[in-house]
């Protein structure tokens, strides 16, 4: 019945936020969704909630940036499911503003181990099966950050930057062969992970949308769901704005 029955969809951060947005979309939309995320709590509630609500979804508690916990991940999903149609990179952390010269390069390097990293370990994991089926739909999310640098944020932004780099030369890579990839570019969006710098930040960036206001994680989430679907066919290694209008490219 629905656009994604049948199909098996892996989102990792799909806990909280933006990503627990897009699994109930794909849930809704008849998608047997695995929840890739690593805090073992807010993964077993959104289980709970789907799950109760009756649909087809479970959870693997994984640090995406870690290469041995994304392989095994990677087996023991398609050993259980046998496909995967829809990959949705959406797991990220980002850290207090600071500007370049005050961020410790542990700071600067796991910003870059997940926001970056993972994503290319998660691709690297799950393209293979998709080219096999000659279908398959990745989402990476990115962030206006990485178009237009943050004042403070250094380390997030590059990484979003080249999360950016990453999904135009994958999409290009895979074109024609049924597999799309597609990047959405968030602005400041509702959800935990952007609470948690200061309100003054916060505030600042808000003035700079022209809609006046922040997002919410369901208006993301619903690219998101476009973009993992049959009905995205001709749109790849593209980057899709959910910004209020603040980056318009
Ligand atoms: P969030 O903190 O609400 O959710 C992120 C989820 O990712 C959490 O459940 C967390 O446990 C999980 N996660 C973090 N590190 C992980 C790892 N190493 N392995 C597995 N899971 C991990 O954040 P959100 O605001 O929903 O952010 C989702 C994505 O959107 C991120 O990539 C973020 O950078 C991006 N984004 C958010 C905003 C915003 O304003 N909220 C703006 C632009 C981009």
């Amino acid at each position: 019945e629905g656009l994604l029955a049948g199909q098996v969809a892996v989102v990792t951060g799909g806990a909280s936020g933006i990503g627990l947005a897009t699994t109930r979309l794909l849930c809704q939309d008849g998608a047997k969704v695995v929840v890739v995320d690593l805090d073992p709590e807010a993964s077993q509630a959104a289980v709970a909630e789907l799950a109760g609500a009756g649909h087809d979804v479970r959870a693997e508690v994984v640090d995406i940036s870690s290469e041995e916990s994304v392989a095994a991940l990677a087996r023991g999903v398609l050993e259980e499911e046998g496909r995967v149609d829809v990959l949705v990179n959406n797991a990220g952390i980002n850290a207090a503003a600071m500007t370049l010269w005050d961020t410790p390069p542990e700071v600067f390097e796991k910003m870059w181990r997940v926001n970056l990293f993972g994503t290319y370990l998660m691709c690297r994991a799950f393209v293979p099966t998709m080219l096999e089926a000659g279908y398959g739909r990745i989402v990476n999310v990115a962030s206006v950050a990485g178009k237009e640098g943050n004042t403070g944020s250094s380390a997030y932004s590059s990484a979003k930057a080249a999360a950016i780099g990453l999904t135009k030369s994958l999409g290009k890579e895979l074109a024609g062969t049924g597999v799309i990839c597609n990047a959405v570019t968030p602005g400041v969006i509702r959800t935990p992970l952007a609470m948690r710098t200061t309100p003054d930040h916060i505030q600042r960036l808000a003035a700079k949308i022209p809609m006046g206001r922040i997002g919410e994680p369901e208006e993301v989430a619903e690219i998101i769901r476009w973009a993992s679907s049959p009905r995205c066919s001709f749109t790849t290694a593209s980057v899709l704005d959910a910004s209020g209008g603040r980056t318009t490219y």
